[in-house]
This record gives structure tokens, sequence and C-alpha cells, in this order.
């Protein structure tokens, strides 16, 4: 696996992979790998005749400095992985070769951007525009490949990519989950054992949340999900939405959409976890 550290080599790298007609995917991660991301590694893998990952904690995603500081980094396991993984190359730019100067840029996607994360993490979309509208610049995948456990995000990055016109195929790729159900995250590293095991109820009452689809109204089972949750200490519910799949738009009722999707974001004490589930067609 090549280990590229500039922009330039990364051209150099996609230039010499495009004349061989090979078709590139793309894997844009922060690092502090775990099978959720090799779970993106391994389809890209599959459907294109190489794969490419970043790895680059994006500081103009990060509302909270602390969040920021505090967030894993482990460079050197992250390669090994990757390398068994099957990636070709591994992008691991410096935040000066990133951001050469302030990046002013602002995406207007309109509310899938402003809602639920963008409401309680000002700024972090358009740093994830920024970061990755950069990246597909250097890259210019044929196919991206991102995690349904950021569920706004692919929305988020499908609205900039029909902004900018840009060609690269968006992939959704499931949720990895532990055995006990907990979605894989980088920030699971910062819970201790106890806290996993607690955070595991995140997913069972979602889960739950499915068998009363029937029995309440969208705002009665956000109610109910956060009653649930809210009582479980040092669990302590941000948001719960229950929305339009596609528009992120809150419901009233479950015949506004087809597709429908609860989206959470749990802390468990300090850390911030994020989940979500589907709700079309369980009926
Ligand atoms: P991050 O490093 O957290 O920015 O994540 C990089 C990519 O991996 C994003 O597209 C995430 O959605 C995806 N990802 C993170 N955790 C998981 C998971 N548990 N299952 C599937 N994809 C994930």
């Amino acid at each position: 696996m090549k280990v590229l550290h500039s922009i330039q080599e990364v051209k150099e790298f996609v230039r010499s992979q495009r004349s061989e007609n090979k078709t590139i995917g793309f894997v844009p991660t922060m690092g502090a790998l775990h099978e959720g991301h090799i779970s993106l590694v391994n389809q890209a893998v599959n459907h294109c005749d190489i794969c490419l990952v970043s790895v680059f904690v994006n500081p103009t995603q990060f509302n909270d400095p602390k969040d920021l500081e505090t967030y894993p980094r482990t460079l050197d396991a992250d390669c090994k992985l990757l390398d068994k993984a099957g990636a070709k190359a591994v992008f691991l730019p410096t935040v000066e070769e990133m951001y050469p100067e302030e990046d002013k840029r602002t995406f207007e996607v309109g509310a899938v951007a402003e809602v639920m994360e963008g409401a309680y993490r000002p700024g972090h979309f358009q740093g994830v525009m920024q970061v990755v509208s950069k990246l597909f610049d250097i890259v210019e995948p044929d196919k991206a490949f991102f995690g349904e456990k950021d569920f706004q995000q692919i929305a988020v990055i499908k609205a900039m990519q029909k902004l900018l016109k840009l060609e690269v195929e968006i992939v959704a790729c499931p949720i990895v989950r532990e055995a006990s159900g907990l979605a894989l995250s980088s920030r699971n590293q910062r819970l201790t054992e106890e806290e996993r095991t607690i955070a595991s109820n995140i997913y069972r009452v979602l889960k739950e949340s499915q068998k009363l689809v029937g029995a309440k109204k969208p705002k009665e089972l956000v109610q109910w999900v956060t009653e649930e949750l809210n009582k479980i200490e040092p669990l302590k519910v941000e948001y719960f939405e229950i929305v339009n799949a596609e528009s992120l738009a809150s419901l009233e009722d479950w015949s506004e959409a087809k597709h429908i999707q609860g989206c959470i974001t749990v802390y468990c004490n300090e850390v911030r976890l994020i989940d979500n589930i589907s709700y079309s067609n369980i009926n």
C-alpha cells in the first residue's frame, strides 16, 4: 500500500492508475479505524479496480475544540488495517496541506444540512462539505463510499454532489455493529467497558420502537424512545427525530413518506454517540 502525504503525490498516483484504465473507489475517514470503516474499504475493493482511503481529522467540521483535541488518533494501526483490507493507497495529509489558507466556502444545500446534526453542531456540515469537496477534487473518484451510521451526512453529501454537479457515485453502506448492537464508532474507544454495555441500550430501544409503529404516531414514538433512554443512567438523549429519509423533514404521520428513518444522538457521560434505524416497510 502506498502512503501518500501531499496532494501532488495523490494526483500523480491517480493519474498513473487512470492511464491503466483503473476505476477508483474512495473512502474518506478520520482514522481510528474499525470494522465499520473496513466494511467501506471492502465495498470499494469489490466494486472498483483500486481503493484509495484518506485519513484526516478535519478541524473545520468540529464545532467543539475539546472534541477535536480528544478525537482518537491511531495512525500506525490504521495503516496496517488498510493494507490488510486491500487498499492500494492511503492519503495522510496535514492540516496545512489541506488548508494552506482558511476555507471560506459555504454550500447552500438547504434543510438537509440544517436540521438535527446541523442544528446541534453549527457549521459541522459546512466543514464536512469543505473537506469532502476538496478530497473529491483531488482524487476524482468513480465511486465514494460512506456509512449509513452517519445517515444525515450521506444526504448532505448527495445534496452537495447535486449542487456542484459532480460525477462521482455516492455509495451508502450499511451500519456495522458490535454483537451487543452498539454501532461501531471511533468515539467508542472513549467509553469504559461499563459505559459500552450501557450504550448498547440505544440500539435495543430503537429496535423495540420498530414494534410500536402501529400503536403510536411518530411524535409519540419520539417521546417514548427519548424517555426509555433517559431512564438509563448516564444516557442523555440530545435529539431523536423521525424523518422522511430523503428530505429529512420531521414527520407527523407515518403516511407522509415511503422511506422513514429515526435518527438519534445520545450522550453517554461525555461521549456523543449517534445511531439511526429504518421505519420503512416494517408494517
Ligand atoms: P469517520 O472516520 O467517523 O468520519 O467515518 C468515516 C466513514 O466511515 C463515514 O462514511 C462513516 O459513516 C463510516 N462509518 C463509521 N462508522 C461506521 C459503522 N459502524 N458502520 C458503517 N460505516 C461506518
